[in-house]
């Protein structure tokens, strides 16, 4: 008897420090093994990828070991189908930090397991306020009303939290949902049968994007409490910030089924003026400043012009990213995607497995490679990849048919907890 419970007590017992020291070390080493070094001339390029390392709780610690660009991608799932022990369901998150501004993150798509995800990145959930569907299959969409069940119970108990220690409630806080139409009825659904519990201070809307069947369609299902219909928007602009565009456009992937790619870009800074330049030109700052920085010419009161090219510069090129779902052609986002700095596509397959890519409506790594050369784009990250395409042999393979397709060596697979800053002014190459 005594035996038997000392032998439950070994069991039970936390592992010496130096053991579990050796199980986190080969856990790291495990994760590195599945991510295949980038080759050397990408690394010469200003594309740099980093490991958002998941043992690593500190938010500050991961985020000193890059430079922050005010523009980062980090993949939270690379799979294609769902979840597999590499790769979880698809999701890619953009946090973005524009002109000084709150850092703010946003994701596209929201598969399965997304919430442990972002839990195990240095993201946080309370900087999430807009999330992307690009279309209703499962697994770009099953951790959606997870996520939101579980980001609305935070900000409730955030909310108390700042209630009880400052005296005041912080308000209700806002998260929008926009997707292709049905979007608003799943969640409905889901949420009420599920029996979550409406959230007054934290209310989610949702912005469905027109199917190309019904523009007016009217939602079916029983509302529920936390969600809001927000309307319906037509393919093109969908989101205007201060500082950030989205755009997004409709996408071939399975027959009756819509499916979107978005484009998300920078708002153009002003001309910026050069201050000593502009003192020798007889100017103070002041409002001319404005016309200048818009490319005006000004006029002193002595009737001497300034012109704007002599006393400002061009700023910084805005960045644009582009972030495309399931598809097997995606030439209707070309347009839009133009000049991107980075594109996130599909590689569900390898080329010689077109005809089943075909069927599935998917895409082949060369017909991602297509994709980013088309848009002039100046890098692209592989997702979406099929859990057949475990083995470092085989991803090197789908990297290698991408660059030929796209002419350039910028091309990254892509993994989960990866991190890819977008340099200030874009890629220089
Ligand atoms: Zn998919
Ligand atoms: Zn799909």
């Amino acid at each position: 008897m005594r035996r038997c419970i000392a032998m439950r007590r070994l069991l039970h017992a936390a592992p010496p420090a130096r053991q579990l020291q050796r199980i986190t070390t080969a856990r790291r080493d495990l994760h590195d093994a599945r991510a295949p070094r980038q080759p050397p001339s990408t690394r010469r390029s200003s594309l740099h990828t980093y490991t958002v390392d998941p043992f690593v709780r500190s938010r500050r610690k991961n985020y000193r070991r890059r430079p922050w660009t005010g523009l980062e991608l980090t993949c939270l799932g690379t799979g294609a189908g769902g979840p597999s022990v590499d790769r979880n369901a698809a999701c890619v998150a953009l946090r973005l930090d524009a002109h000084g501004e709150q850092s703010t993150t946003w994701l596209f798509d929201c598969g399965e397991g997304t919430t442990r995800q972002v839990m195990s990145s240095p993201i946080s959930h309370a900087d999430i306020d807009r999330i992307f569907i690009t279309h209703l299959h499962g697994d770009h969409l099953w951790g959606l009303p997870g996520f939101l069940a579980t980001w609305s119970d935070m900000k409730t108990n955030e909310n108390k939290i700042k209630h009880i220690r400052y005296g005041r409630n912080q308000g209700p806080r806002e998260l929008t949902v926009y997707g292709p139409e049905g979007l608003y009825d799943y969640l409905c659904s889901t949420l009420t049968y599920s029996q979550v519990p409406p959230r007054s201070n934290a209310a989610v809307k949702v912005v469905e994007i027109a199917s190309s069947e019904s523009a007016n369609r009217n939602p079916k299902q029983k509302p529920h409490g936390s969600l809001v219909h927000s309307g319906i928007v037509e393919e093109g602009t969908i989101v205007e910030t201060s500082t950030h565009v989205v755009s997004c456009a409709r996408i071939v992937h399975r027959p009756g089924l819509d499916a979107y790619g978005f484009v998300v870009e920078e708002v153009a800074l002003p001309r910026k003026v050069l201050v000593e330049e502009a003192r020798r030109a007889g100017l103070t700052p002041g409002p001319l400043y404005q016309h200048l920085q818009a490319g005006q010419d000004v006029v002193l009161q002595d009737g001497t012009v300034v012109k704007a090219d002599d006393v400002t510069q061009e700023n910084v090129r805005p960045r644009k990213v582009v972030i495309v779902g399931d598809t097997c052609d995606a030439s209707a986002l070309v347009p839009l995607a133009e000049n991107a700095d980075i594109v996130v596509h599909e590689a569900t397959l390898e080329d010689e497995q077109w005809i089943l890519a075909r069927r599935h409506g998917h895409s082949t790594a060369g017909g991602a490679g297509r994709f980013a050369a088309k848009a002039k784009a100046k890098a692209l990250i592989l997702t979406h990849m099929s859990s057949r395409h475990h083995s470092v042999k085989h991803l090197e393979r789908l990297r290698e048919q991408a660059r030929k397709s796209f002419g350039r060596q910028e091309v990254v697979l892509g993994r989960d907890f990866m991190a890819v800053p977008v340099p200030r002014g874009g890629f220089t190459t």
